[in-house]
């Protein structure tokens, strides 16, 4: 059934690209309600920003959503992605700026506080969007892919210069809170020789080694080290999960990326809904239940981390 969160969730921080402080609630919503941003700064006009794929705007390093209003909120992939991977279908989550904090990086204090809290269950089935036949997007950086899959699974690949990071890949099927204790804790990741150039244009204001993992050749910068050897490609996921929540239901498919980012998972998106035959929403029953993100997972199982 589809779930929402028990209580209102408070996260106080600030955002990675602006610097400004930031005051997110997670706030309980009924059954078909979806996922939701309201901006509480703004008195005038519509300021409620769906959380779906068909808003969000060209943004260079994270994920923007703006209403036809012109109110945005930016930087939405973390929450979504705890959002996504502890199953919660349903909330109404109030910010008082453009952008959400950023807190350590991770997803990790955002399942913690909503695992905290607890889910409510609500009188209504889950819907997923099935992926029916394999959609593909390509750019010169790389490649996104979404195939017909009976779960919810991912594999990435990324490759980078700095030998701290290399190349790394993972797979994992995301059921039963996998995204929980593999995927959550992994921090948001730059080079050194990039945070001088994000700062010229204005962007990484709030970063520091508190919230990123910084790299500069072999070596980590931040302070305590990686939380995983595989920290990137893990936070990678982290963040094509996040993406894909957009799409205003659990994706069951296979998604593939290779050097993939924000940019190629929302036209991905674009791409599935513009396929005719690509993709349907299908009720999950009993027997899939166990299949997606979210389910069977205990508040003792978040790393124990930060
Ligand atoms: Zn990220």
């Amino acid at each position: 059934m589809q779930t929402t969160v028990r209580a209102a969730i408070t996260f106080d921080g600030v955002g990675l690209h602006s610097g400004r402080p930031a005051r997110l609630t997670i706030r309980p919503a009924g059954a078909e309600h979806g996922i939701w941003f309201k901006r509480t700064d703004i008195r005038l006009g519509d300021t409620l920003v769906p959380a779906r794929w068909d808003v969000v705007q060209r943004s260079p390093l994270c994920t923007r959503i703006v209403n036809a209003a012109g109110v945005e909120v930016q930087t939405v992939e973390h929450v979504m992605a705890a959002l996504a991977g502890c199953g919660v279908h349903n909330a109404l989550v109030e910010i008082d700026g453009p952008e959400v904090p950023i807190l350590d990086g991770s997803a990790a204090p955002f399942v913690r506080g909503i695992l905290g809290r607890g889910l409510r269950t609500l009188a209504a089935p889950v819907r997923a969007l099935q992926i029916l036949k394999p959609v593909e997007v390509r750019t010169d950086a790389g490649w996104a892919r979404l195939s017909p899959h009976d779960g919810v699974r991912m594999d990435f690949h990324i490759s980078f210069a700095d030998a701290a990071i290399g190349t790394q890949r993972k797979s994992l099927d995301l059921s039963n809170g996998a995204f929980v204790r593999e995927l959550s804790d992994s921090r948001t990741f730059c080079r050194k020789a990039d945070v001088d150039t994000m700062r010229a244009h204005g962007l990484a204001l709030g970063g520091t080694l508190d919230n990123a993992v910084v790299v500069e050749g072999a070596r980590v910068l931040t302070p305590g080290g990686l939380r995983h050897a595989d920290e990137a490609v893990r936070h990678k996921m982290l963040d094509a999960l996040g993406d894909l929540a957009l799409a205003g239901h659990p994706v069951l498919g296979l998604y593939e990326g290779h050097k993939a980012g924000h940019a190629m998972t929302n036209l991905l998106l674009h791409e599935v809904f513009a396929t005719d035959g690509a993709a349907r929403l299908v009720e999950i029953g009993p027997e899939m239940r166990a299949r997606l993100p979210g389910v069977g997972i205990q508040r003792e199982e978040i790393p124990a981390v930060a």
